[in-house]
């Protein structure tokens, strides 16, 4: 899945996701990449969240949404990642015995951001010279453009 959380010189705020969902998996299956709340989620009051990893997972936390929320109670994105992410990987490992690989990136409407994972994982960030959009994708090459 590549995420991508965007914001414009009119402080307006978008979010999308691309993704092939999970090898193998069974027809019909729908991840998390498609659901806003789950796979991606904008308020251009606040910011932008955006995942990556097992769908089945990162949807039984609403992650991107919770993401989102905390930074609405003044979190920056990483702290917001940070409370949302690490605490929840544990509860699923409680509950669950194991937790599925996934990455959450995060922007606020500051231009701010933050990341979570608990794999090996690539992000960017661009920002243009011209207009301050910036933009944080994930996965994908290392590298930063302007
Ligand atoms: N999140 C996607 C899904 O569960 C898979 C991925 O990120 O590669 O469908």
């Amino acid at each position: 899945t590549v995420g991508a959380i965007t914001l414009d010189t009119n402080a307006s705020m978008a979010a999308a996701t691309s993704t092939s969902g999970l090898f193998m998996k069974k027809a019909g299956r729908v991840g998390d990449s498609p659901l806003s709340g789950s796979g991606f989620y904008v308020d251009s009051e606040i910011g932008g969240a955006a995942a990556t990893g097992l769908g089945e997972d990162i949807m039984k936390g609403c992650l991107s949404y919770e993401i989102v929320r905390r930074m609405g109670e003044g979190q920056s994105p990483q702290e917001a990642c940070d409370e949302a992410v690490y605490p929840f990987i544990e509860k699923l490992k409680r509950r669950y015995g194991k937790a599925g690989e996934f990455s959450l990136v995060a922007m606020n409407n500051q231009g701010e951001w933050g990341v979570a994972t608990n794999v090996e994982f690539t992000f960017s960030v661009a920002t243009a010279e011209a207009s301050p959009r910036i933009l944080i994708a994930h996965p994908g090459p290392d590298h930063t453009t302007t």
